[in-house]
């Protein structure tokens, strides 16, 4: 349920409805600037008396939103969300590109990579620090010395950095060192991950989940909302299908159907999509043509030595190529890069 509070409404008026919504067994969400309503209420509706609340001075408006994800939802609020991670704006018109390792592995790696990434265009650094692996005899990360060393890279370079966070014991760790905590698709639906990043005070880039719908998705960005941290972005990283040519498939479908479901911004995984090297550049291309507002790619100067992941990663030249191509594809779709 959305409502809206008259232009004219006082902060005693606002609070006043709060405080009965509440008082019924409702949660209220005070939404933010450009939002079809002033406040979103969630939880058990069956003692809300609407009669009651309408009444109330200062109440203009009150609507019900249909679809089963309420503040990540077009519905709820129709313009674009940009979400700020340090100076970099994702989601608006200028496209947002991360790019680095699939794990931080070394100091001069990390400090050399950003470095040169950054100077071919890239805005954000990549790199895990906790690895969730499918075996429990891969290499794992480098734990808390990977996240003070992407800290180190961020201070001595000036790029903000991305790292995931794989449960809540080291969350706050996370938390501490990096600029944007990525939620993993193997987490999607982790719900007291989602809680924790629903608190967190830093922004949330979202996985998909390898076999999650659009609805399960957009529903795991909700419980991350919900906590009260708006600042979300969604990631499409490829679903399970019956092909075996690739790791994943990637859904480009999912993109548009998501701006179209949510305000959120979309960013699109050509990496862990494909699981190859070759695909990168015509996926990428693919996702930006398609509406996506930035994409987030392995690169490694030794793919082959790489940790994790080296079969998917890209070198920097393979890099530069691909930042070539987006731009022409970016102005294409008015956008830039
Ligand atoms: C990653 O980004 O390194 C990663 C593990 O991705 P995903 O959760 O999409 O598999
Ligand atoms: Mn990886």
């Amino acid at each position: 349920m959305v409502i809206t509070m008259d232009d004219s409404a006082t902060k005693k008026e606002i609070m006043r409805v709060t405080e009965l919504i509440k008082k019924m067994g409702g949660d209220v969400h005070n939404l933010p600037k450009g939002s079809t309503g002033t406040m979103e209420v969630t939880g058990d509706h069956a003692g809300l008396d609407r009669e009651q609340i309408a009444k109330m001075p200062g109440v203009k408006n009150i609507d019900n939103v249909k679809k089963p994800y309420k503040l990540g939802s077009r519905e709820m609020k129709a313009r674009n969300t940009v979400v700020k991670v340090g100076k970099v704006a994702i989601g608006g018109k200028k496209l947002t590109i991360i790019a680095g390792s699939c794990a931080v592995e070394t100091v001069e790696g990390t400090n050399e990579g950003g470095r040169l990434l950054k100077m071919l265009g890239a805005d954000l650094v990549r790199g895990g620090a906790f690895k969730p692996r499918t075996s429990p005899y891969s290499f794992q990360g480098l734990g808390k010395r990977g996240l003070e060393i992407l800290a180190d890279a961020r201070e001595l370079i000036g790029i903000p950095v991305v790292s995931e966070a794989v449960d809540t014991e080291s969350f706050d760790l996370v938390e501490e060192y990096v600029d944007l905590i990525q939620i993993g698709a193997r987490n999607m639906q982790n719900y007291s991950l989602l809680k924790r990043a629903g608190r967190a005070k830093k922004p949330i880039l979202l996985k998909r989940g390898i076999s999650a719908t659009i609805n399960e998705f957009l529903l795991a960005a909700e419980y991350i909302m919900s906590g009260g941290n708006y600042n979300v972005i969604l990631c499409e990283r490829g679903i399970r299908t019956f092909n075996d040519y690739t790791r994943f498939t990637l859904d480009i479908s999912s993109i548009p159907e998501l701006k179209q479901q949510s305000h959120l911004p979309v960013l699109v995984d050509p990496s862990h999509a494909s699981g190859r090297r070759d695909m990168i550049i015509p996926l990428s291309k693919a996702a930006i043509a398609a509406g996506a507002d930035g994409i987030m790619v392995e690169v490694h100067p030794f793919p082959d030595k790489a940790l994790s992941d080296g079969y998917q990663s890209i070198t920097f030249e393979h890099f530069a190529q691909l930042m070539k191509e987006l731009s022409t594809i970016a102005k294409a779709v008015g956008r830039s890069i």
